[in-house]
């Protein structure tokens, strides 16, 4: 039944997420990116387990969504509920202080949390939002070589292609773009 309930884990993400956009220059649906980064587990880091495919396209239901902890348990299974929640900041809290405990945070996670992290930061690195200032894209990319070398020994693959494509985004902040 894993193809069933991943269809079903998408269905409930594209409706959560459906009023919001990515920060990327064509304001994509905010759904690609959750596609993506679940694509990305199963086909370079080559996990196929399916709770954590589920997991990868609800990474960022609690933290975005007014959907909570107890509906994705009930739907999803504690198991499934227990990755997105380590994947998730508290939004209350300023961006800085996210970050930071996120760096504490991760050491501590599992293995399969680190190989979706390892998806969604390489998701995120390609592009980074165009409206941002020179200073806050230096943040952040600094911040997300931080968090991947934590989870890089979790998966070797989406290693690879995560340290690409952050030389090519830092290549392009050097050179002004
Ligand atoms: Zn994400």
């Amino acid at each position: 039944m894993a193809i069933p309930r991943l269809l079903e884990a998408l269905d409930f993400a594209a409706v959560r997420h459906s009023a919001q956009r990515r920060k990327g220059p064509d304001a994509a649906p905010y759904v690609n990116h959750l596609i993506e980064v679940a694509s990305l587990v199963a086909n370079v880091g080559q996990v196929h387990d399916v709770e954590v495919l589920i997991a990868a396209v609800l990474h960022d239901v609690l933290e975005d969504t007014p959907t909570t902890a107890e509906e994705v348990t009930e739907r999803f299974g504690p198991r499934v509920c227990r990755f997105v929640q380590a994947l998730s900041d508290d939004k209350a809290l300023p961006r800085r202080q996210r970050r930071q405990i996120a760096l504490e945070e991760l050491p501590q996670a599992e293995a399969l949390v680190h190989v979706i992290k390892l998806a969604d930061l390489a998701s995120n690195i390609k592009l980074l939002p165009p409206n941002w200032t020179e200073e806050r894209k230096r943040e952040y990319m600094e911040w997300s070589e931080q968090a991947a070398t934590i989870c890089s020994p979790s998966c070797q693959p989406l290693a690879a292609l995560y340290w690409e494509r952050a030389g090519q985004t830092r290549a392009k902040l050097e050179s002004g773009g």
